[in-house]
């Protein structure tokens, strides 16, 4: 008999375990995948740690998270500066002076702020004051018409298969717009990628503690169900109840890696491809997160593709039927008082690592009263 069953040995279960043992609990942690770390898992290929499930970028502004991700590895100083290709032109993103350079030739912040203020121009007056309600509306609100049609449009189109006025304006409030020539992806205080891979970030998470793959919970469950007092869930809330008021919607991907031989394929870790007719949506070249000097590279192409049962959920949709249908299973999973649902899959959030991380901690002061 164990004190906690955790079933996911991605981030939020990682450390969740951790943070048990430490508190002198017994732990037993399962995954139906063959490896651990979930879909921030990092194969070697090539010498090349490669990010199987896709780009991967450590970032948070939670000096907690970011000292205990700290206590099992060291962390280097990669910044994600991602360059987008339209219509055979490159440009830097986020959309900062640089972008605002490369689009019309501005260059003070004042010019930048000018133009972009004559973009917004025209959905301001459409918008009457209210706020914008969906991706197409709020993208215009903060970049105007030229951006959004050079850099958003076709690649949020392909990314989440639907028209940009008919997603949610969440999804676009996660890139930065400022005015300093700065190609910081993101905001955050600190950033970098564990040195060695995410999986030896999880392996030592999770040291001394026991963990059985290829092990489906719900292959096993009367079984599993009986092995620990308390049972911490990170998989799809809605499988958990048989699905019984219908699947949750998810995005999905496909992903083709091929090693290359030579030493630099396109000179930058991430690539974004926005137009329509290119099918993927980025190029992944895995040893620029690490500096990497190798003699061949190793890429990845990542096509978005509708997801359907027996495909990888990658992406919740987060939009009003989903959110509804979300808040159903949650009140089922809240009269649950063995099992605690936690993380990207049982939460159904679009949560970042750092995210995870906090919530998976935030649930064990409140559980072991750390
Ligand atoms: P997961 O990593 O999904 O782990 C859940 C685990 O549960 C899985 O290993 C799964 O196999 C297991 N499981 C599920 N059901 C069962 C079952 N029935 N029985 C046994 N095991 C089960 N975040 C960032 O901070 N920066 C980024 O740059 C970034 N890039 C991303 C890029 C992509 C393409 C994607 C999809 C996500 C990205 N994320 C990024 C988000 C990040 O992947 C997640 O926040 C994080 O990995 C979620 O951790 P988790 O433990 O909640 O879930
Ligand atoms: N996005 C875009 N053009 C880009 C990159 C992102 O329009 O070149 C939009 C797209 O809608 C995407 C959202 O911004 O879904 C969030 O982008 P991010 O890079 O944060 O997505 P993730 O890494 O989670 O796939």
């Amino acid at each position: 008999m164990f004190d906690y069953l955790i079933i996911g040995a991605g981030l939020f279960g990682a450390t969740f375990a951790n943070l048990a043992k430490k508190a002198g609990k017994s732990v037993l942690v399962i995954d139906k995948r063959p490896h651990i770390a979930g879909n921030c898992y990092t194969e070697t290929i090539e010498d090349i740690n490669v990010h199987k499930y896709g780009a991967h970028i450590f970032h948070t502004s939670n000096k907690d998270v970011w000292r205990f991700v700290n206590s099992f590895v060291e962390f280097n100083r990669y910044t994600n500066s991602p360059i987008a290709k339209s219509k055979g032109r490159y440009y830097n993103l986020p959309f900062n002076m640089n972008t605002f350079n490369q689009m019309w030739e501005t260059a003070t912040p004042e010019a930048a702020k000018a133009k972009i203020e004559e973009q917004k121009a025209e959905i301001l007056k459409l918008l009457k004051g209210r706020e914008p309600e969906n991706l197409e509306e709020q993208a215009l609100s903060l970049v105007g018409r030229d951006i959004f049609e050079t850099l958003i449009k076709e690649y949020t189109e392909k990314q989440w298969g639907r028209k940009c006025n008919e997603l949610p304006a969440s999804i676009i409030k996660r890139l930065p717009v400022r005015y300093t020539f700065d190609n910081n992806y993101f905001n955050d205080l600190y950033q970098g990628i564990p040195c060695g891979g995410y999986t030896q970030l999880v392996a030592k998470m999770l040291n001394g503690i026991e963990v059985r793959l290829n092990t489906d919970f719900f292959e096993h469950r009367s079984e599993l169900d009986c092995v620990a007092e308390k049972i911490i869930y990170t998989g799809p809330i809605d499988e958990f109840f048989d699905c019984q008021f219908g699947t949750l919607d998810y995005r999905s991907l496909h992903f083709e890696t091929e090693a290359l031989d030579k030493d630099n394929f396109q000179g930058n870790a991430v690539v974004n491809y926005i137009d329509a007719d290119i099918p993927y949506t980025r190029i992944i070249e895995h040893k620029h997160f690490e500096f990497g000097q190798q003699t061949k590279t190793v890429i990845t192409r990542e096509y978005p593709q509708a997801w359907s049962l027996g495909k990888e959920r990658y992406y919740t949709v987060n939009d009003e039927k989903n959110s509804a249908l979300y808040a159903k299973y949650k009140a089922l999973a809240e009269r649950q008082s063995k099992v605690i649902f936690g993380g990207r899959l049982a939460e159904y959030k679009y949560y970042d690592m750092d995210d995870v991380i906090e919530r998976a901690m935030a649930v064990a002061k409140r559980e072991l009263g750390i």
